[in-house]
């Protein structure tokens, strides 16, 4: 019988565990590279009009091995969130002419003179607000670059799994509001500076019927008020959904590539542009190709009205997503000697009374693996682990890595490993040690 897969759909077995142990300890981070792969592979068919560039936005998971892995064949390029993570895109080999800025930074001093070197050699700059534009239009005019700009989402089309990741409510501050649209046009005419990309980005993890919704209202945004520039590409950002837990479903990235395409050939027939389509999928590229591996280190009860806990050697600092946003992750119970115990997307074994909440090491009381969007505590269907074995948590190849307080409680950066596709298994990123988290103070 071949080995049962960790996620369903991609290159993980259980006993790959074994392996990641021979080269560091729990917790670290594994990722799959046949799965990175074959997303990217699905993301660079995504149908288009008149010509596909995505681009990878790379805070979902930022190593350079990955990067390497998503950009090497230039088919893909990268959203950068801010200078150092442009920076580190082009030390992961990727030209500067594949990167587009989109911060809410203007960067000043010494990063003031990178940008414009960066600029020069052609790394694109997303305008996201009035001040933004003032502060570059002057470099970019005299230098013959055009500009990019972000726009607010207008509308409803707004869409995240929470309030906090939807990037197009009032709420939200990201990108240049329809209302101030006119004013920093105007701006742009004075200083002689054009754009020839209008981008905009519903929010992470949202509905794909909002994802289509929005490429009709960013396409109008572009007929109504950009018919002086000469725009040539038209970004619809991320937030193609990709599923985490059995019962959720991923967006259909064929279908909203049809959609889209059919929208930008119609804005080819009113106006005779023929725009490039771009998208930035973070979550899409690389969610389900991630894993925290955990061990299980201790047991405990809060009694017979209480919850059985599995107290695991990383929890929040690790990742943080369930403890922010509530949000569920699938879990694996793999036993010491490598053997699966129990997978999220097979549980039919399990009895219905093996009840378990996941908890981290940390001093802090949301420090759980699961819990809903009001900070409950949530037990879920597991296999009993013993102590020793791993607790696998799935899901986690984007926002995790990148954006845990992986210092609280005095905890060491994780360690990241990825299989290749010829099975091996392979360090990208060392553990962190204790002296490094304090060498900057004095
Ligand atoms: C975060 C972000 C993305 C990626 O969002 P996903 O939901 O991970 O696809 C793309 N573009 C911009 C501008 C972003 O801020």
């Amino acid at each position: 019988m071949p080995e049962q897969k960790l996620y369903p759909e991609g290159n993980v077995n259980p006993s790959d565990i074994l392996k990641g142990i021979t080269k560091v300890e729990t917790p670290f981070y594994l990722y799959d590279n046949f799965l990175i792969s074959e997303r990217c592979g699905k993301i660079c068919n995504m149908p288009s009009a008149f010509g596909l560039f995505p681009r990878y936005a790379m805070k979902a998971s930022s190593n350079r091995n990955l990067i390497h892995i998503i950009t090497q064949d230039r088919r893909m390029g990268i959203d950068a969130s801010s200078l150092n993570e442009a920076k580190r895109a082009n030390w992961a080999g990727v030209p500067f002419s594949d990167i587009l800025l989109t911060s809410q930074e203007v960067p000043e001093g010494e990063d003031r003179k990178e940008l414009e070197r960066m600029m020069l050699k052609g790394m694109e700059y997303n305008v996201c607000s009035i001040r933004q534009l003032e502060e570059i239009a002057d470099f970019a005019s005299s230098n013959n670059i055009p500009l990019s700009m972000r726009v607010h989402p207008e509308g409803n089309v707004g869409a995240g799994e929470s309030i906090t990741r939807n990037t197009a409510s009032k709420y939200s501050c990201f990108g240049v509001h329809i209302e101030e649209l006119e004013k920093i046009l105007q701006t742009a005419e004075e200083k002689r500076v054009y754009f020839k990309r209008v981008h905009d980005h519903i929010g992470s993890g949202g509905d794909p019927k909002k994802w289509k919704e929005n490429t009709d209202v960013l396409l109008n945004i572009i007929e109504k008020y950009f018919s002086d520039h000469p725009v040539e590409t038209v970004n619809f950002g991320g937030g193609i959904k990709e599923a985490r837990m059995p019962e959720d479903s991923s967006a259909d990235i064929h279908e909203l590539g049809r959609y889209s395409a059919e929208k930008v050939e119609e804005f080819a027939r009113r106006t005779g542009k023929r725009l490039t389509t771009e998208v930035e999928p973070g979550s899409y590229t690389i969610t389900n190709a991630g894993y925290l591996i955990t061990k299980v280190i201790d047991k405990k009860s809060t009694g017979e009205d209480g919850f059985n806990f599995l107290v695991l050697n990383g929890g929040m600092e690790v990742n943080t997503r369930p403890l922010m946003y509530g949000a569920k992750h699938p879990f694996y119970v793999v036993s010491s000697q490598g053997d699966l115990l129990s997978s999220e997307f097979n549980l039919s074994d399990v009895p219905e009374n093996s009840m378990w909440v996941p908890v981290g090491r940390c001093c802090e009381s949301g420090d759980s693996q699961s819990l809903d969007e009001e900070e409950n505590i949530i037990p879920r269907k597991m296999a009993e682990p013993k102590i020793g074995d791993f607790l696998i948590i799935g899901g986690c190849g984007s926002y995790c890595s990148t954006m845990s307080p992986f210092n609280y409680n005095s905890h060491t950066q994780a360690p990241e490993v990825s299989k290749q596709t010829n099975g091996e298994i392979r360090t990208i990123r060392k553990p962190q040690k204790l002296e490094q988290v304090m060498e900057n103070e004095v």
